[in-house]
C-alpha cells in the first residue's frame, strides 16, 4: 500500500485550516464574539480550504470553489420571449406550414383582417394540424450517452408528449383523430472511429463506425435502453435510423444534383476551413473503407461540364469522384440508389441536406431538437443562408424554414460543454470520479452508480427536464455539472429564486 506523504505546502495549509477550525470544536461560541466575526472567520476558512485543496494531489491539482445554492433563471432573449410557453409558438408555426402547403395564406402573414385566426383564439389553429409530427434528434454512438445527450433525448420525448397532449385536448372535443406524434433518433454511424484514420500528404482519411465491425454495437445497447425507457415513460413511439436510411430518401438525388451544381459556392459557405464540401464515401475495395474526411480531393461532375480530371468525358449522370490514397478514385452516380446510400456528409452538409429534404416533405412535420452549441452563428452560416439561396434559386420551400429547438448545454466548471469526445479520447474528466459526478459522463457509469440499470438516474434527469418545460425560461440557459450533481446523484431539487 502506498504511503501518502504530504508536501510542506500541504502541511502548512492543513495546519492553517486546523487553526481556523479549532474554535468551532468548542461547544459554545467564544464569549467575545462580535457581529460579523463569524462571517469573517467563515471567509478565512473558505480561503484556507482553497489553499489546501490544490496541495492534496500536486501532480494534478484540484480546486475548491463554493456557491450559495441560489438558482437564478434571469430573463432575456429566448427566456424572456418564451417564458410563458415554448410549445404553442411551435404549434402555430407547424400549422402555418400546413396551411401554406394546402394553398392558404398562412397564419403568420401580415393581415389587417385576419379571418383564419379569430382574435383571442390562440388555441384553435392546432385543430388544423393533420400531418404526423416527427421530433428528430441525433447522436454519434461513439460512447455511452452522457448527460448532454440524455438531456437532448429527454427534451425530444417530453416535447413530443406535450405536443401530443395539447393537440389531443383540442381534438377530443372536435371528434377528430389527432396526428401521430413520434420521436426519430438518427445515429451518425459515419463518425470517424478513433485510431482508424491516416494522414497522407496532408490529407486526412477516416474509417467510419459503420465500416469497422463491432464498433457500432459497442454502445448501442445503452442508447436503445435509454430510448425504450423514455418512450415508455412518455408514451411516445420512436424509431431509429442511420445515415444510409437518410441518403436513401427519394428526394435526395434531386437535392444532390443542386448541391453538385453549386458545390463551389456551398463549399465556401459550409467549410470556412477548407472551402470545399465535406461529402465522403468509403473506398469500396474490400477491407479498405477509407474515406477522405474533408472532401478536399472530390471531383464533381454535374453533366453540364466535362472538365473533370477523374471522369470520362461523357459521364452519363451527375457524379462525384472520391479519392482513396491506396486505390485511387471511385465514383458515385447520383441516379443510382445503391451508390447514393454510400454517401456520407459532415455535420454542416448533413444538416443542410436533411433540412432541404424535410422542408420538401408535405407528408409530415419535422421538428429538430439539438444541443444549444449549434444555435446562433452556426445555423445562420451553415443552414439558413444556404437554404435561402437554394429556395431563391429553385423556388422550392418558399417561405419555409426548419423548426429547431435547442436543448440546454451541460457545462463543466469553466462553462465549457461536457464533451463526449474529451471523455473518450483524452480522459479529460478523471477528476469527476473523485467528485462523484462521473455518472454524468456516461450512461454506463450512471448505471453502475445506481445499480439499477440506470432507471433511477435517467428518471431524475427526465424529471428535471420536465421542470424546465413547466417553466420554459429554464430551457434557455446552460446547467453545470455541479448543478446536476445534486439533482441526479443526490435526487434533490434546486429551487429557483
Ligand atoms: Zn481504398
Amino acid at each position: 500500500m502506498d504511503t501518502y506523504h504530504a508536501s510542506d505546502s500541504c502541511t502548512a495549509a492543513a495546519r492553517n485550516l486546523l487553526r481556523l477550525l479549532n474554535p468551532l470544536l468548542k461547544d459554545e461560541p467564544p464569549p467575545t464574539i462580535v457581529p460579523g466575526q463569524l462571517q469573517s472567520s467563515c471567509g478565512e476558512i473558505l480561503s484556507a480550504i482553497q489553499a489546501l485543496v490544490p496541495t492534496l494531489i500536486p501532480k494534478s491539482p484540484i480546486f475548491a470553489n463554493f456557491h450559495d445554492g441560489q438558482v437564478h433563471d434571469p430573463l432575456g432573449g429566448g427566456s424572456y420571449a418564451f417564458q410563458e410557453d415554448v410549445v404553442q409558438p411551435l404549434l402555430l408555426a407547424l400549422t402555418n406550414d400546413e396551411i401554406l402547403a394546402n394553398g392558404g395564406d398562412g397564419l403568420l402573414v401580415d393581415k389587417q383582417s385576419n379571418k383564419t385566426v379569430p382574435e383571442n383564439d390562440s388555441v384553435r389553429p392546432f385543430q388544423l394540424l393533420s400531418r404526423p409530427i416527427v421530433i428528430h434528434a441525433g447522436a454519434q454512438p461513439n460512447n455511452s450517452p452522457h448527460a448532454g445527450t440524455l438531456v437532448v433525448f429527454c427534451y425530444a420525448f417530453l416535447l413530443a408528449r406535450e405536443i401530443r397532449n395539447r393537440i389531443k385536448s383540442m381534438v377530443d372535443n372536435a371528434d377528430a383523430k389527432p396526428p401521430l406524434v413520434s420521436v426519430e433518433i438518427t445515429f451518425v454511424d459515419t463518425a470517424p472511429v478513433k485510431d482508424h484514420g491516416v494522414k497522407i500528404g496532408g490529407i486526412e482519411y477516416q474509417k467510419s463506425y459503420r465500416d469497422v465491425p463491432g464498433a457500432l454495437a459497442m454502445h448501442m445497447a445503452d442508447y436503445k435502453h435509454v430510448l425504450h425507457l423514455l418512450s415508455t415513460w412518455s408514451d411516445i413511439p420512436f424509431t431509429t435510423t442511420f445515415q444510409s436510411n437518410f441518403f436513401s430518401h427519394p428526394t435526395i438525388p434531386s437535392l444532390l444534383r443542386y448541391i453538385v451544381a453549386n458545390h463551389e459556392f456551398l463549399g465556401r459557405q459550409l467549410s470556412p476551413k477548407y472551402g470545399v464540401l465535406a461529402l465522403r464515401a468509403a473506398c469500396p475495395i474490400s477491407g479498405c473503407s477509407l474515406a477522405e474526411k474533408h472532401g478536399r480531393l472530390n471531383a464533381y461532375n454535374n453533366n453540364s461540364s466535362h472538365q473533370n480530371r477523374n471522369l470520362p468525358s461523357a459521364a452519363p449522370d451527375t457524379t462525384i469522384a472520391f479519392h482513396c490514397p491506396y486505390h485511387g478514385p471511385h465514383i458515385i452516380c447520383i441516379s443510382k440508389p445503391s451508390d447514393v446510400a454510400r454517401l456520407e456528409a459532415n455535420a454542416p452538409a448533413r444538416n443542410l441536406i436533411r433540412s432541404m429534404s424535410q422542408l420538401l416533405d408535405t407528408g409530415a412535420h419535422h421538428v429538430r431538437v439539438t444541443g444549444a452549441d449549434y444555435a446562433g452563428m452556426y445555423q445562420e452560416m451553415f443552414l439558413y443562408r444556404p437554404l435561402a439561396a437554394w429556395s431563391a434559386a429553385t423556388g422550392l420551400a418558399a417561405g419555409r424554414t426548419p423548426h429547431i429547438l435547442y436543448a440546454p448545454l451541460i457545462v463543466d466548471w469553466s462553462g465549457a460543454k461536457l464533451s463526449k469526445a474529451l471523455y473518450v479520447r483524452d480522459g479529460g474528466y478523471e477528476a469527476m470520479k473523485l467528485f462523484g459526478t462521473e455518472g454524468l459522463c456516461s450512461f454506463t457509469q450512471l448505471k453502475s452508480r445506481f445499480g439499477d440499470d440506470g432507471v433511477e438516474g435517467l428518471r431524475r434527469l427526465c424529471e428535471e427536464v420536465q421542470r424546465w418545460f413547466e417553466d420554459p425560461r429554464k430551457l434557455f440557459r446552460a446547467y453545470s455539472v455541479e448543478y446536476l450533481q445534486r439533482v441526479i446523484m443526490k435526487g434533490q431539487k434546486w429551487t429557483s429564486t
